[in-house]
C-alpha cells in the first residue's frame, strides 16, 4: 500500500509549515505566546557555575586550565546551561523541530551569562553544513549569534557585531574516534573567509550545545592560524 509510506522530503515540508504558523506554547507549562515563558525560563535550572569546557574542572571566569590548553586554545568558554531538560528541548526544538524562535530564550540565558572582554569582538559562528541548513530551511546556528548579539546590544548596550567566518566544506560524518582525531577531522571541514582581516581581532566563537569541545576547538585552531590574537567561546549548553 505505497499511499500508506511516509514521504519523507513531504513529512518535512509539512513540519516546516506547522513550525512556522502554530502559537508558541510554552514547553515548560503550555502558556500560550511564549517558546519557554519567563517564569520556566527562571526556574529552569541552576546557573551553570564557571568550569574549564575541556576537563570541566572548576575555573575561574570559564578560563581554560592549563592542561586543556594545549588542545582548547580559547581563552575562556562561557557555558550557560547543562544539556538536559527544559534546555535540550529548546535545542530540540530549534534543531529538529524547526522552531525558529526556540532562539529568543536561549539567547537570553546565553546573555546572562556576560563574557568578561574588553575592546572590539566579532562574534563568529560555528558554520552549519549545508545540507542540515536545506533540511530545516535556515541557518540555526547563524540565527542564534544574530539573536544573541541584539540581545547583548538590548540589555548592556554591547555593540560588537557578528561575522561568518568560518565555512563548513562539507558535511564529514564524526565517526566513533578519539576527540584528537575529531579535532583534525573538523579542522579539515573549516575554511576562512579570507577576505577578512583577523589579524590582532578578539574573536568570540557561538555555537548551541558542545559535548567534547571538538568543534569549537578546530574553529579556534583555523582562527589562530589567520591571525587571530585572542579566541573566546560561548555556548548555550554542554552535555554533562
Ligand atoms: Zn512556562
Ligand atoms: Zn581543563
Amino acid at each position: 500500500m505505497p499511499y500508506l509510506q511516509h514521504n519523507n522530503n513531504n513529512m518535512l515540508i509539512l513540519d516546516k509549515t506547522i513550525g512556522l504558523i502554530a502559537p508558541n506554547i510554552c514547553i515548560g507549562c503550555a502558556r500560550e505566546g511564549y517558546v519557554l515563558c519567563p517564569i520556566c525560563l527562571s526556574s529552569a535550572g541552576n546557573p551553570f557555575p564557571p568550569r574549564c569546557a575541556g576537563c570541566k574542572k572548576l575555573s575561574d571566569n570559564y578560563r581554560t586550565c592549563s592542561s586543556c590548553k594545549n588542545w582548547l586554545e580559547i581563552y575562556s568558554v562561557y557555558v550557560s546551561t547543562t544539556y538536559e531538560g527544559l534546555y535540550e528541548q529548546l535545542v530540540h526544538d530549534l534543531k529538529f523541530n524547526v522552531k525558529r524562535q526556540a532562539v529568543e530564550p536561549m539567547a537570553e540565558i546565553m546573555t546572562q551569562v556576560v563574557p568578561n572582554i574588553s575592546g572590539d569582538v566579532i562574534i563568529c559562528p560555528i558554520p552549519t553544513a549545508s545540507s542540515r541548513i536545506r533540511q530545516r530551511g535556515f541557518d540555526h546556528s547563524k540565527l542564534l549569534a544574530k539573536e544573541y548579539r541584539k540581545k547583548l546590544e538590548q540589555k548592556y548596550n554591547i555593540n560588537w557585531k557578528v561575522e561568518n567566518i568560518l565555512g563548513r566544506k562539507s558535511n564529514v560524518r564524526q565517526l566513533g574516534s578519539s576527540r584528537q582525531k575529531r579535532i583534525e577531522q573538523m579542522e579539515q571541514e573549516f575554511y576562512i573567509d579570507t577576505r577578512l582581516d583577523l589579524k590582532r581581532k578578539t574573536i568570540l566563537i557561538i555555537d548551541d550545545v558542545t559535548t567534547t569541545s571538538a568543534s569549537i576547538s578546530a574553529a579556534a585552531k583555523v582562527l589562530k592560524q589567520a591571525g587571530a590574537k585572542r579566541i573566546y567561546a560561548t555556548l548555550f549548553a554542554q552535555k554533562a
